[in-house]
């Protein structure tokens, strides 16, 4: 339970509440303008305004004397305008006594605050969906500064001073990543020297990140021996642990969900980000739509929140206007309105709003609103990058993030290897057993390849019966080290299906970025290693020369 969270919104409520006076004396001058001078629809538009963003936002802070009188005023002048005459007497009267009433509320806050205020039955939680980071270092004062920086770049964190607890620890938290000392009181390597050990056992499966004081040869060695994935030394900085991060975790971060929200209110675009911001979520703010499109493109968010009532442009034609634009056709539109009426729930869905949310809401429902429209456009996205057959993702869509992954590794002297495999005399297998069994046996190569690499690797399906492996901050001799293990265990497996029985061979081969530093290139070096593979006899790896 994050308590920064709720006090975030503590002070967004405290803000509002302050803001009251203001908000009141501006409905009534404008009301009074509206009641003393001839009918003025803009004016009573501009009235409306006021009182329904008052009535959003004191329902969301559960002041609901104030959400219910706001309401009643809203409906009577809504109704004035829809009737766009000079005010009757009574119509006077109707709109008076509502006001007043609204009035008498909004200088009662603090009264309502001690009897009727309903605090929000669900506190605002942190979502645990940012990936955890251990850090492991019997520095007390290194550890806590260290967790502040990654926390700050949206990582959990949990340290462990003491070797012993390593182990159980990696158990109880199923850390993303870790990041190690070398040096600890048991020994000038002890720490590259238990990750070895827990390698060997099968108990990290996260990459490794070695920090040290140590740069020399032999530190660095032991760290490479012992699986570790990038060194830093320890005078980094927290860029330095940004790009470590990014080039280490690629595609495996979900904290990085974006929302862009467009409306005119401050005060509830504040509320909205403090929700927001406790599930993980980033959150920018567009206060005047001028250059949403510009910004959308800046963004790039996962999910727009539009409100509904917004003085120049409102929710609906927001959507359009975004909606025309192709580039922006996928992402989800949820409009925030405190509209009952279900036509104008029809309106939005026709314009191209994929959901509403209804205003007063709760924290937990904007959060859900939100997390759902994103697994939901994820689901689709996912669906066009990758490979029907596989479930693998495709490398042709995926080769913008491969660039950047291998951008990085070149900036940050990692390593970095691609493997082209390649399976051989594949078509005697379509026509020997048919080509339901081959598309079978392609399925189930995926499925050996993808388990047997580090989570780090990325397994793609380059084209018929051949995949590329990415291999981030892996050496050449790595690659092939762990593909050679693949390809034995495959070549002995015995194919079941449908009444047959085979086995399959594959062929690889694998390029670095010492030689090649042009995806293209890496790809047509991959490519020949691979044909001098098949042309040495198959079921057998290559490495680029
Ligand atoms: P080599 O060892 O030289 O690679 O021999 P090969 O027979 O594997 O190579 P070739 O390129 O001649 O044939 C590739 C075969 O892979 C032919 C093609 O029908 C088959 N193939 C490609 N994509 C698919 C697929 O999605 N499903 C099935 N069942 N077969 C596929
Ligand atoms: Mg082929
Ligand atoms: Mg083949």
């Amino acid at each position: 339970m994050s308590n920064t969270a709720n006090d975030k919104v503590d002070a967004i409520r405290t803000e509002f509440i302050n803001s009251l006076p203001a908000r009141s004396s501006k409905i009534q001058s404008i009301a009074s303008k509206l009641l003393e001078q001839p009918w003025d629809q803009q004016r009573a538009k501009d009235l409306i305004y006021e009182v329904h963003n008052l009535r959003g936002f004191s329902g969301s802070h559960g002041l609901m004397k104030i959400n219910e009188f706001a309401g009643k005023a809203e409906d009577i002048i809504e109704a004035l305008r829809r009737k766009n005459t000079a005010l009757t007497p009574e119509d006077r009267v109707s709109l008076q006594t509502a006001l007043d009433s609204l009035n008498t509320r909004m200088s009662n806050v603090h009264e309502e605050l001690k009897h009727n205020f309903a605090k929000y039955q669900d506190p605002i939680k942190v979502m645990s969906t940012s990936p955890l980071v251990m850090i492991v270092d019997d520095d007390h004062a290194f550890c806590e500064t260290m967790a502040v920086q990654l926390e700050s770049l949206g990582y959990r964190t949990k340290y462990i001073y003491d070797l012993e607890d390593l182990e159980q620890s990696i158990h109880t938290y199923d850390p993303k990543a870790i990041f190690m000392d070398i040096i600890f009181k048991n020994g000038e390597t002890a720490g590259t020297k238990i990750i070895s050990e827990l390698r060997e056992k099968e108990e990290i499966k996260c990459p490794v990140i070695y920090m040290s004081a140590r740069d020399d040869i032999n530190a660095r060695l032991a760290a490479v021996r012992s699986g570790g994935s990038a060194f830093l030394n320890k005078s980094f900085g927290l860029s330095d642990l940004k790009n470590t991060l990014d080039v280490i975790l690629p595609l495996q971060r979900n904290s990085s969900y974006k929302v862009l929200i467009i409306d005119d209110d401050k005060s509830m675009n504040a509320y909205c980000t403090a929700i927001l911001e406790s599930a993980n979520i980033k959150v920018s703010c567009l206060e005047s739509p001028g250059n949403v499109f510009e910004y959308i493109i800046n963004f790039d968010p996962d999910v727009i929140l539009l409100d509904m009532y917004m003085p120049n442009i409102n929710g609906l034609e927001m959507a359009c206007v975004i909606r025309q634009h192709q580039a922006f056709s996928s992402i989800p539109i949820v409009i925030m309105s405190g509209e009952t009426d279900i036509n104008k729930q029809f309106i939005m869905r026709s314009v191209g709003a994929d959901d509403f949310i209804l205003k007063p809401f709760k924290p937990h429902h904007l959060i859900d609103t939100v997390l759902n429209r994103i697994q939901r456009s994820r689901q689709t996205k996912k669906m066009i990058y990758t490979d029907g057959l596989t479930g693998l993702m495709l490398f042709p869509k995926i080769k913008d993030q491969i660039l950047n992954l291998m951008d990085s590794c070149i900036r940050y002297s990692l390593d970095f290897s691609i493997a082209l495999i390649d399976l051989d005399f594949f078509k005697q297998v379509n026509d020997k057993y048919g080509h339901l069994v081959g598309d079978q046996i392609l399925r189930e190569f995926a499925d050996f390849l993808t388990t047997r690499v580090r989570r780090s690797d990325i397994v793609t399906r380059y084209g018929g019966e051949e995949f590329a492996v990415i291999f981030p901050y892996t050496s050449g001799e790595n690659a092939i080290l762990a593909l050679n293990s693949i390809r034995d265990a495959f070549a002995k497996r015995v194919q079941h299906v449908s009444d047959f029985e085979f086995q399959v061979t594959f062929s690889a081969g694998v390029a670095t970025i010492d030689q090649y530093q042009e995806l293209e290139e890496l790809l047509s070096a991959a490519d020949q290693a691979l044909y001098r593979a098949k042309e040495s006899g198959r079921n057998t790896i290559d490495l680029a020369s």
